[in-house]
C-alpha cells in the first residue's frame, strides 16, 4: 500500500533557466511542499522576486511566479539556511566548457557544481536527497560522493539522484507542465530506492506515474548528454543535405517532409537553419567527446565531433553565402540583423549563431543595425565584446563604430542593403515587407537564416531572396 506523499522541505541551488522554471512549476504543483530557491547573485534573486521583471522571459514564467511567491515559493542568498533546512536539495548550477586549462574546449567546467557540494557537505547535519539537476559527465554522483565522504555525517545522510532536465528555453513551461518523461537515477540499493520514490512522489503531484521512468545513476547522466547529442545530430544532419539541396536544385524542406513522414524518421527537428545554439547543444557534445576520448573511444568521439563541425560550417557558408551574392562585397554596407537570440521566445544569447554570423560579417567591413524583441541591450553588447565561442576574433573589432542595437524594426532595415534573418521570431513573418522593400537599398536582399518567410512573395515585392537548401530567388 502506498503512503500519502510527503510534505517536502525542497531547495534548489541555483536561479537560473532550470533553477528558476523548474522551482515554480513544482512549487504551483505540490502546494504542501516548501520551496526554496538560492543562489549567489543577491540582484538575480531580486529580480526573482518581481514577477513582472523577472531575470529570464519565458512565457507563462511571471504568473507562475505570482501564484506561488511568499506562498510556498522563496528565492533567497541564504543558501546555508535553505540547505539545512531541506530534505531534498536540487542542484542546478551551471557546468560550461571548460575555457582554460585541462579539457578547455571540451570538458564541463566543474567549479560550480564542486563548490555547491561542498557547501552540502559542510552545513548539512540532517538527511538528504542530493538532486544532481545540471547536466553533468557520465559518473558524475561518484565525485559528489566523494566530496560528502569530506564530512563522515553527510556522507551517511546523504542519497544523491540524479534527475536531469529535459525542458527547452522558449517552452520551458510547458515543458515542465507536461513533459515527455522524466528521469530519475539512482543508486541500486534500499536507501537509492527510497531516495528515488521520493523524488518520484514529488514529479507524481502532476505528472503521470508512466511518464516518471527510473534508471541506475549512470544510466541517467549518459541519457541527458545523449539527448542533446541526437537532437542537435538531427539539426546538423539536414544542415549538411541542405548544402547538398543547394548545389542539386532539390529543396530541403520537401525532402525534410518526405523522410519525416516515414515513422522510423519522425517529423520533428528536421528544420534547416543558420544553426543550432543556446548553453547546452554545443557544450554536452563537446563533454561527450571529451569523456569518450578520455576512456580512449577515439571514433565515438570522432564521430560525435562532426556535428559540432557542421554546426560550424553551416553558420560559416550561410554568411560567405551572404557576401557572395552581394556582388562579392559587403563593405560599407548597411545589414540589418533581424534576431540576435539563439532561438525565438527567449531572450538567451548564449551561443547564438547570430554571433557568428554578425562576426564574420564584421570581418567583411559590413555596418550592422541588429533588433531583437527580448534580448536586453547590455547582453548583446557582453556578447559581443566576447565574441563566438568556437572561433574567436583574431583582431579587436570595432564594435561600437560599426554596429547599433536598435528596438524598432523598421529602422533597423531603413538604407540596408540586406536583411539577415538569424532568429525565427514569428512577428518576422508579419513585417509589412512592401514598406521595407521601399526603405531599403536596391537590388534588397534578404537571407533567410531560419527558412520562415513567406519566399515567393518577398520575391513578387522585389526582393532578392535567399535560404537554406534551395536555390535562391533572384
Ligand atoms: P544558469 O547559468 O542560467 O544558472 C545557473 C545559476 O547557478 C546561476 O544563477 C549561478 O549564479 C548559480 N550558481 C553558481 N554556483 C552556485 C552555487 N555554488 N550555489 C548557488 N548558486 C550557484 O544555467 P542554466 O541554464 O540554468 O543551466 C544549469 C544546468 O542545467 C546546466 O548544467 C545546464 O547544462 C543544465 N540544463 C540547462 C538547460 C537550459 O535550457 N538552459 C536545459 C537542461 C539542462
Amino acid at each position: 500500500m502506498s503512503s500519502a506523499p510527503r510534505a517536502e522541505k525542497i531547495c534548489c541551488l541555483g536561479a537560473g533557466y532550470v533553477g528558476g522554471p523548474t522551482m515554480c512549476v513544482i512549487a504551483k504543483n505540490c502546494p504542501d511542499c516548501k520551496v526554496t530557491v538560492a543562489d549567489l547573485f543577491a540582484d538575480k534573486i531580486a529580480q526573482w522576486q518581481d514577477p513582472d521583471h523577472l531575470p529570464i522571459f519565458e512565457p507563462g514564467l511571471s504568473d507562475l511566479v505570482r501564484a506561488t511567491l511568499g506562498k510556498n515559493l522563496f528565492f533567497t542568498t541564504d543558501l546555508e539556511s535553505a540547505i539545512r533546512e531541506a530534505d531534498i536539495i536540487f542542484v542546478a548550477v551551471g557546468t560550461p566548457t571548460k575555457t582554460v586549462g585541462i579539457g578547455s574546449g571540451h570538458a564541463a567546467n566543474l567549479c560550480f557544481l564542486e563548490s555547491a557540494a561542498r557547501l552540502i557537505a559542510r552545513v548539512a547535519t540532517t538527511p538528504k536527497i542530493i538532486v544532481e539537476k545540471s547536466t553533468v559527465p557520465v559518473r558524475n554522483a561518484e565525485t559528489l560522493m566523494r566530496i560528502f565522504t569530506t564530512n563522515p555525517d553527510s556522507a551517511r545522510l546523504f542519497q544523491v539522484v540524479n534527475n536531469p532536465e529535459f525542458l527547452a528555453e522558449g517552452t520551458a513551461v510547458n515543458d515542465l507542465l507536461h513533459p515527455d518523461r522524466v528521469l530519475i537515477g539512482g543508486q541500486t540499493t534500499p536507501a537509492g530506492h527510497e531516495a528515488v520514490r521520493r523524488l518520484a512522489d514529488v514529479y507524481a503531484h502532476w505528472v503521470p506515474r508512466e511518464r516518471i521512468i527510473t534508471t541506475n545513476l549512470w544510466s541517467s547522466e549518459c541519457s541527458k548528454l545523449v539527448a542533446n547529442a541526437f537532437l542537435a545530430q538531427r539539426i546538423s544532419s539536414i544542415n549538411s543535405i541542405s548544402e547538398l539541396c543547394e548545389a542539386t536544385g532539390a529543396d530541403v524542406d520537401e525532402v525534410a517532409r518526405a523522410i519525416g513522414m516515414d515513422s522510423r524518421i519522425g517529423a520533428k527537428f528536421l528544420k534547416s537553419s543558420v544553426g543550432f545554439g543556446g548553453s547546452c547543444f554545443q557544450k554536452d557534445i563537446l563533454n561527450l567527446v571529451y569523456l569518450s576520448q578520455s576512456l580512449g573511444l577515439t571514433e565515438v568521439a570522432d564521430y560525435w565531433e562532426q556535428v559540432i563541425t557542421i554546426n560550424q560550417h553551416q553558420k560559416a557558408r550561410f554568411t560567405e553565402r551572404i557576401v557572395h551574392s552581394m556582388f562579392h562585397t559587403i563593405t560599407g554596407k548597411k545589414i540589418a540583423v533581424l534576431g540576435f537570440a539563439f532561438k525565438k521566445d527567449t531572450g538567451d544569447t548564449r551561443e547564438t549563431p547570430a554571433l557568428d554570423v554578425v562576426y564574420k560579417m564584421l570581418d567583411e567591413g559590413a555596418n550592422l543595425a541588429i533588433y531583437d524583441p527580448k534580448v536586453p541591450d547590455e547582453l548583446m553588447w557582453e556578447d559581443l565584446r566576447h565574441g563566438p565561442s568556437l572561433s574567436p576574433p583574431a583582431r579587436p573589432m570595432p564594435l561600437e563604430e560599426r554596429i547599433s542595437h536598435v528596438t524598432d524594426v523598421y529602422q533597423a532595415v531603413e538604407g540596408a542593403h540586406a536583411i539577415v534573418v538569424c532568429t525565427e521570431w514569428d512577428e518576422f513573418k508579419t513585417l509589412d515587407y512592401e514598406r521595407i522593400f521601399g526603405s531599403m537599398v536596391k537590388p534588397a536582399f534578404i537571407f533567410d537564416g531560419r527558412n520562415i518567410l513567406d519566399h515567393q512573395r518577398l520575391f513578387q515585392i522585389g526582393f532578392e531572396v535567399h535560404s537554406l537548401g534551395r536555390r535562391p530567388l533572384t
